[in-house]
């Protein structure tokens, strides 16, 4: 069989069409996944003081979350039968932090998480708000 310049064009012109197709088809996937797994909960926050978490600062288990890690900025408490204790998350309003679920608490349940601050007066200016929520990665 001849091969003509034209027959190379149509066949070069043909990978190029479906490497394209495969580029926009894993686009779409990621902004599928992202659509799926971003959803507004409801936002409190808490500190590590006896008002919060009843513990008293003596005790060796202040300021210890669920998970067993020490609670820092970008700790959240989540209800552990929606999101799994690890699992990242990020939420509006917080570009430049990457959340992680480490901890429970008895009035945080279904869509709702509650943001650990470092001070009571900080988690009372926050107070409770909807946010977007996008689960970044779970601990499967
Ligand atoms: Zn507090």
């Amino acid at each position: 069989m001849k091969i003509s310049k034209s027959n190379v064009f149509k066949r070069v012109r043909k990978s190029v069409l479906s490497f394209i197709l495969v580029i926009i088809i894993s686009l779409l996937n990621v902004l599928f996944a992202r659509m799926l797994h971003a959803e507004v909960f409801t936002a409190t926050a808490y500190c590590s003081c006896k008002k919060c978490c009843d513990k008293d600062p003596s005790s060796k288990w202040y300021g210890i979350t669920a998970s067993g890690r020490k609670a820092v900025w970008g700790t959240v408490a989540v209800d552990r039968r929606l999101i799994k204790l690890g699992t990242r998350l990020r939420i509006e309003g917080f570009p430049k932090t990457t959340f992680r679920a480490d901890d429970v608490g008895g009035a945080i349940k279904g869509k709702h998480i509650d943001l650990w601050f470092p001070s009571h007066r900080e988690a009372l200016e926050f107070g409770r708000q909807k946010l977007v929520v996008k689960l970044v990665r779970s601990r499967l």
